[in-house]
């Protein structure tokens, strides 16, 4: 029976070893830490939760109403009329854990283990050797095990070491920063069923920053390219500053941070080993979503390693594996283009982002943009809605450039707190943390 090791046990990698527990392939499944919380905002697309199968158990919010925020505090309210429709909020430790352990229920054996190296031979014939420390007797440092498989999925995420190990080649990334923030149970109940993305040059000169509520907190966070990452506190205060008196009695209760991949790694398969998730570069741009494609891309690889496998009983070869890459492509190649192109138009400076904004008050695009975002599929339009979304990207268009690039200044007058000033960040290792601190 082939042999497989998911390194990683975050959304891609279970997904995967569900999959091919499931057809009988021999599967380990490796996560370093059982209880990670993965920095996110948790939110999932309602097509999720079918496809996935998700129990209604692990989602904390039903969001139905979505706040957009210009840069000149210009509010537009998108709702979902109807009641059967959604965005899931998550908390992701509590989505992995249960995906994980699904995956062990099918069969795959869940190893709490840290990967620490891989023999690859990439190009010979026999198997690949796992070293890895293994912490399922409760010794912090791990005891050093090693295993032989024929195939290696790479589930993880942005600093992925098999990544390294296959010599995939790297990719630019974004830095996510993020502030759970618990707030009183009155308060809580205007993000009952609300999130909020906030546009600005204050809070992102490249992205959007956000208000996520989870079960008894929200997510409040920013991200921005790592070029601007010095900016990324700064950032962050913008998005508390402007969210403020809607977070008057709130107490931070975690703060974390982590690169988020900006486009695929230049290969994401090599020999028989294979990338998904963040590892593959899978975040999608202008929206940062990526907890979809991550699950969809772990299933994707796992069954057509088990299709090509003839169900377990003969080993895939490299060309076997790339099907997989040409599948993913052709299903949502054009997805990620028309996300960058969209990200090009209306995130380039405050002009266009309020342009953005405005053209969200129209029903046509919140119908298109809800659609395409909730079940991920491509929307047609009547020629009278296709025209209007043409004019109004155009109005955009000449808004963004009739804005002299010399205006453009981020967040210039940040005030930093020491509260802030005290936030770790650090270039390239960044980690996250715990503070107790009161918000204002
Ligand atoms: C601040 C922030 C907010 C975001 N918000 C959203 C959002 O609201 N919606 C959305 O769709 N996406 C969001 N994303 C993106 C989303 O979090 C990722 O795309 C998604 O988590 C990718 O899943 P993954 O399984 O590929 O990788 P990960 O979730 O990163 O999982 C990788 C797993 O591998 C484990 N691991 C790593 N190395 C090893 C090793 N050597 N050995 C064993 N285990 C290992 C890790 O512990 C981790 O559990 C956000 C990202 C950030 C940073």
């Amino acid at each position: 029976m082939v042999r497989v090791a998911v390194v990683g046990g975050g959304p891609s990698g279970s997904c995967a070893a569900e999959v091919l527990a499931k057809a009988g392939l021999e599967t380990w499944i490796f996560e370093r830490k059982l209880d990670n919380a993965k920095p996110c905002g948790g939110a999932i697309p309602l097509c999720m939760v079918e496809e996935f199968n998700l129990p209604e158990s692990i989602i904390d919010r039903k969001v139905r109403h979505m706040k957009m925020i210009s840069p000149s505090n210009r509010e537009v309210d998108i709702n979902l009329e109807n009641q059967d429709e959604y965005i899931g909020m998550l908390r992701r430790e509590v989505m992995d854990s249960f995906l994980r352990e699904r995956a062990a229920e099918h069969g795959a054996k869940l190893i709490n283990g840290l990967v620490t190296k891989i023999d690859t031979g990439l190009k010979r014939q026999g198997p690949y050797k796992l070293y890895y420390s293994d912490y399922s007797s409760g010794d912090s440092t791990g005891v050093a095990c090693s295993i032989e498989v024929d195939i290696v999925i790479g589930a993880d995420g942005a600093n992925s070491r098999v990544a390294k190990a296959m010599d995939a080649g790297d990719y630019n990334v974004a830095i996510a920063f993020q502030e759970r923030i618990k707030l009183p149970p009155e308060e809580m109940k205007y993000y009952e069923n609300l999130a909020e993305m906030y546009v600005g040059t204050d809070v992102s000169p490249d992205f959007y920053a956000w208000v996520f509520p989870k079960y008894d907190h929200v997510a409040v966070g920013t991200g921005t390219m790592q070029q601007n990452q010095s900016l990324i506190k700064s950032l962050q205060h913008g998005i508390r500053e402007r969210a403020k008196k809607r977070l008057l009695n709130g107490e931070v209760i975690k703060v974390e941070a982590h690169p988020i991949p900006e486009h695929p790694r230049p290969r994401r398969v090599v020999g028989r080993m294979a990338l998904v998730g963040d590892a593959a570069g899978y975040v999608t741009k202008s929206s940062g979503e990526g907890i979809y494609f991550a699950a969809k891309s772990g299933r994707m690889c796992a069954e057509q390693i088990v299709e090509s496998s003839a169900s377990g009983s003969k080993v895939p070869t490299e060309k076997d594996l790339k099907v997989y890459l040409k599948k993913w492509d052709r299903k949502y190649g054009a997805t990620y283009k028309v996300l960058e192109l969209l990200q090009n138009i209306f995130y380039r400076n405050d002009a266009a982002r309020e342009a953005f904004v405005e053209m969200c008050d129209d029903k046509d695009v919140q119908r298109l943009t809800f659609d395409s975002y909730l079940y991920k599929r491509v929307v047609t339009m009547n020629p009278w809605q296709q025209l209007k979304l043409t004019f109004l990207t155009i109005g955009a268009v000449f808004r963004g450039n009739a804005l002299a690039p010399a205006h453009y200044s981020p967040v210039a007058s940040a005030v930093r707190t020491e509260e802030e000033a005290n936030l770790m960040l650090s270039t390239g290792a960044i980690k996250g943390g715990i503070k107790t601190t009161k918000v204002c």
